[in-house]
């Protein structure tokens, strides 16, 4: 429940969280004290809960222009983040600004091969990635110019605005913001590939992976690291057969992308 009434306080943070987009929830936390200080005098020992309460009075500000804050964990390291996120994000246009159609499209194209990659792999090689750029046509079905070189700039630019991820071996992943930012845009358009943590009941495209086939247990690295702790003999959240962490969802650290997209 909220209980705080929206304030200067509250105000200043919003404006500070739209300016950036997307940050870590420690920056967030130092911000927080920041703008406290700045319209209180003063800012008080943090304490998780009332700041729980502060995003929540700004979300429920927000909530009528179809924005709000969301908070996840990155599901490579496990660090908290905080992105402001369009509710009713229809369009990535509407999410990734600064691009133009082009751009986008083979964004779009991207982010396809990654989501529908075969074998939950959720990744595709960059070599893979510059190839995609040739396959780009408008509407006219005419092809598109994207140079080899306009495309390894351009996933560069994605990998930099924290779009993309890509991996010391050229994996391309999809990366937290984009996870949190085009959520509504993954399931709607992906409701087959994309997938939940059994845990955490967010999306999930790297972490472990249940052995049965037949089961849909998936969980975050650091969602198991805290279900599991120190259990001898891990089993299944859901099928209760053992569970032993090294069949994976998404691609493993330090392995390589297939050169090829192949989709599921
Ligand atoms: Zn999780
Ligand atoms: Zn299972």
């Amino acid at each position: 429940m909220t209980t705080q009434d929206y304030s200067d306080t509250h105000r200043l943070f919003l404006q500070a969280v739209i300016s950036r987009r997307f940050m870590s929830e420690k920056d967030a936390i130092d911000l927080h004290a920041r703008v406290c200080q700045a319209t209180k005098g003063m800012s008080s020992p943090f304490d998780q809960d009332d700041f729980t309460d502060f995003i929540n009075t700004v979300n429920d500000s927000l909530s009528s222009l179809e924005f709000e804050i969301r908070r996840a964990q990155d599901e490579a390291n496990g660090d908290k983040i905080l992105a402001l996120t369009n509710t009713n994000e229809q369009k990535i246009a509407q999410v990734a600004t600064g691009y133009t159609p082009l751009e986008l499209e083979y964004f779009k194209h991207l982010l396809d091969a990654i989501v529908t990659a075969d074998d939950e792999l959720y990744c595709i090689s960059s070599t893979a990635a510059v190839n995609e750029a040739s396959k780009l046509k408008n509407k006219e079905n005419k092809s598109l110019q994207l140079t080899k070189a306009g495309a390894e700039d351009l996933i560069s630019r994605f990998v930099q605005d924290k779009w993309l991820i890509r991996s010391k071996k050229g994996a391309l992943s999809l990366s937290t913001r984009t996870l949190l930012e085009l959520q509504s845009f993954l399931k709607e358009g992906y409701e087959d590939q994309i997938q939940e943590c059994t845990l955490c009941m967010e999306i999930i495209t790297k972490g472990q992976r249940c052995n049965v086939a037949a089961c849909a247990a998936r969980l975050h690295q650091h969602c198991a690291m805290k279900y599991f702790g120190n259990m001898n003999n891990p089993v299944c959240p859901s099928c209760r057969s053992p569970w032993d962490g090294k069949t994976l969802i998404g691609l493993a650290p330090n392995a390589e992308a297939p050169h090829t997209i192949r989709r599921r």
